[in-house]
């Protein structure tokens, strides 16, 4: 049965890791990026290579799109419909750090607006329209069983007080998949919320040392970093439907990182 998969944010890092993982199972993408076209066509391309190991042949689409507009958004459904046809899964990946990351005393609206518009306000309203069309989709084909999942964060319960926008987008982000889940459970839909701790990608590049240090100091118990494709693998199995009895549920990628210890 073939099945299309909509990814934010695929280009680079955790997204394309979703996409490679994906890709071997057999999934149609649309590989959705917000200026770098470059890495996105080598997600694509890698994808393909990834997906014929496995047997598959498969169609990729590229598709630039801010997902903190609104318009952008409406636009990349629509491509993903007029280009596949189907939407089976989305993946509510892109999302960028708190600009500048400033002291919670010294944070700015400005800042906040921008961030929020991406991390919060892109997934809820892209959920928002994908959802419309799925609902649609379930009806006319009550065999599919397609799934919205949220890439959100450790950040989301943990605080870093030079973060405080990502750390309330990611904790929002834990009620829309909440209430996605409450909405759309009677369409067969099922909603989840991948929760990573700290993931190898261009957004963590920048703390890096500060990282080895914390993960070499026990941070997680699993010792080290996470990669992309953990965070794929753990979607891959979200969406091959391996959990049918379940939505609005958090699966951590995290090392172990929410484990309390004393
Ligand atoms: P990344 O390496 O910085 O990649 C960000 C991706 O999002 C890129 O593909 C980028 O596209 C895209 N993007 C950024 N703004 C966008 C917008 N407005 N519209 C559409 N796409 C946009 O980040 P990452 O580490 O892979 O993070 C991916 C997700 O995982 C984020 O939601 C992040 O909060 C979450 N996360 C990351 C970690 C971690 O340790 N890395 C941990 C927990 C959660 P371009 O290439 O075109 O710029």
């Amino acid at each position: 049965m073939d099945q299309v998969a909509l990814i934010t944010g695929a280009s680079r890092g955790i997204g394309r890791g979703i996409a490679l993982e994906l890709a071997s199972e057999g999934f149609d993408l649309v590989v959705n990026y917000a200026g770098n076209e470059a890495a996105a066509a080598e997600t694509a391309k890698h994808c393909v290579e990834r997906a014929a190991v496995g047997g598959h042949t498969i169609r990729v689409e590229l598709c630039q799109a801010d997902v903190g507009q609104a318009a952008d958004r409406e636009r990349l459904v629509e491509f993903t419909r007029e280009s596949l046809g189907r939407l089976d899964l989305l993946v509510n990946n892109a999302g960028i750090t708190s600009i500048g990351r400033a002291d919670l005393l010294d944070a700015t609206e400005e800042n906040w607006d921008a961030l929020m518009a991406v991390n919060l306000k892109g997934p809820f309203f892209l959920s928002q329209v994908a959802a419309r069309w799925m609902v649609d989709q379930a009806k006319a084909d009550t065999g599919r069983r397609p799934k919205i999942i949220n890439i959100s964060s450790v950040s989301a319960h943990a605080v870093s007080t030079n973060r405080g926008d990502y750390c309330v987008a990611k904790a929002g982000l834990g009620m829309v998949t909440k209430l996605f889940a409450a909405r759309l459970a009677d369409h067969g839909i099922n909603v989840y919320e991948v929760c990573p701790g700290v993931i190898a990608s261009d957004m963590t590049a920048p703390v890096k040392e500060k990282y080895d240090q914390l993960i070499a100091d026990g941070l997680t118990p699993i010792r080290r970093w996470g990669e992309p494709s953990d965070v794929g693998r753990a979607v891959a199995a979200l969406a091959r439907d391996a959990f049918p009895f379940t939505t609005g549920e958090v699966f951590n990628v995290d090392g172990g990182f929410h484990v309390r210890t004393l």
